[in-house]
């Protein structure tokens, strides 16, 4: 039985804004995390035993085994180490890609491990903890290593499907792909699923759709930025964003004196001028579209340009200038969410995210599910983000 999860990943525009409005494509698996746990800091109920016992020290390593989904094994084998005083640890998974298209391609299982290899590689400057560990993600690479761990199959598919954790799209895109691997690394869906739409009623065999649009709303949700709500969001959070300012004068006398100052390249608009974001570009956008990002380049648009250019009729543009803009984030992971995947197993040290997250996949009784899980802390439901922390 598949569940299809559909979420939707944001899209830029590119005028006047870093990020705009939300669309696409559809992720998801499902996942409820087993056990798992620790991190930087104890969370509330857990002691420094716990901690003790549930973290690895530097040369230990743990293979992890659970089935935390219905669908989706989290099987993964984790080892510290130290860089200097930066802590690292690596995670192994023993992926086997499996095509199921029409005309199955031999080579597949080689080549998706290629092109999750490269995504991971993007992502990885951004998987890090609240204490600048790393995170470091690999496949397993020939036979003696896989025999260490169970084979997580992932199906490819063709077509328009919504991607779980276990069916891909062969074009799968790079946000997306490291969400559905951090699905492997046992965590949770974040976004409500009121964005169902009938091709998941088909997937699900439910013709009402009004149930399907109440799928799962049991469920804690997390902040739009965080990378198992919507990863699109996610990585632009961390990524930086190059701009082009135009300096405008409502009317030129009353900048004309900061005009005349102007000299070099000062990197800001002139006193008395007003500053116009005319473009701008994500890295997440350039840089990571090279390995297939869901967000696609765009140009200005065009009733933007128009006004633009009306504008600079009307108005005295007097300096232009690039900029880039820091991201707002520096992890892809929150630290709840770090935690989790670097101490898998480890019920105290995790147990605000573990009573949120359990209820990721379940419907109320009065929209024809099983119920929810009641009693479960006030974190979870306040709309707050608070089980993430
Ligand atoms: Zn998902």
């Amino acid at each position: 039985m598949f569940f299809r999860n559909h979420r939707q990943a944001p899209h830029l525009s590119l005028v006047f804004a870093i990020l705009a409005a939300a669309i696409a494509i559809s992720s998801c698996g499902q996942n409820q995390p087993v056990g798992v746990a620790a991190g930087a800091k104890l969370t509330a109920g857990s002691t420094k035993a716990d901690e003790q016992i549930c973290t690895l020290k530097d040369g230990e390593a743990k293979t992890f085994k659970g089935h935390n989904l219905p669908t989706t094994p989290t099987n993964y084998r984790i080892s510290r180490d130290s860089v200097g005083s930066r802590i690292q640890y690596h995670l192994l998974l023993n992926f086997k890609f499996v095509d199921r298209r029409s005309s199955p391609d031999a080579n597949i299982n080689a080549s998706m491990k290629a092109r999750a290899r490269a995504c991971i590689a993007v992502a990885e400057p951004f998987l890090t903890g609240p204490n600048d560990e790393r995170l470091l993600i690999r496949l397993t690479d020939g036979p003696s290593e896989a025999a260490e761990l169970p084979e997580t199959e992932i199906s490819i598919v063709e077509g328009q499907p919504r991607d779980s954790s276990a069916i891909w799209r062969a074009d799968i895109e790079c946000p997306l792909m490291i969400h559905e691997i951090f699905h492997h690394l046992g965590l949770v869906d974040e976004y409500a699923e009121l964005s169902a739409t009938q091709t998941t009623a088909v997937d699900l065999g439910e013709s009402d759709s009004a149930k399907v649009a109440t799928l799962y709303d049991c469920r804690s949700t997390g902040p739009s930025d965080s990378l198992m709500a919507f990863q699109s969001v996610a990585f632009l959070s961390v990524s930086e964003n190059n701009q082009q300012i135009e300096c405008v004068c409502p009317k030129l006398a009353e900048c004309s004196e900061a005009l005349s100052k102007l000299k070099g390249d000062p990197g800001e608009c002139p006193i008395g001028s007003k500053s116009k974001v005319i473009y701008s570009v994500s890295r997440y956008e350039t840089d990571f579209s090279g390995v297939q990002s869901t967000v696609q380049r765009g140009t200005v648009d065009a009733d933007a340009e128009k006004y633009r250019l009306g504008k600079l009729l009307e108005e005295k543009t007097i300096y232009r200038f690039s900029r880039t803009i820091a991201p707002a984030r520096t992890s892809l992971l929150l630290p709840a969410q770090f935690r989790s995947v670097i101490h898998p197993g480890c019920q105290p040290l995790n147990e605000l995210y573990h009573k949120c997250a359990a209820n990721a996949y379940r419907t109320s009784v009065e929209h024809g599910g099983e119920g929810c899980i009641k009693d479960t802390p006030s974190q979870c439901n306040d709309q707050s983000t608070d089980w993430l922390r």
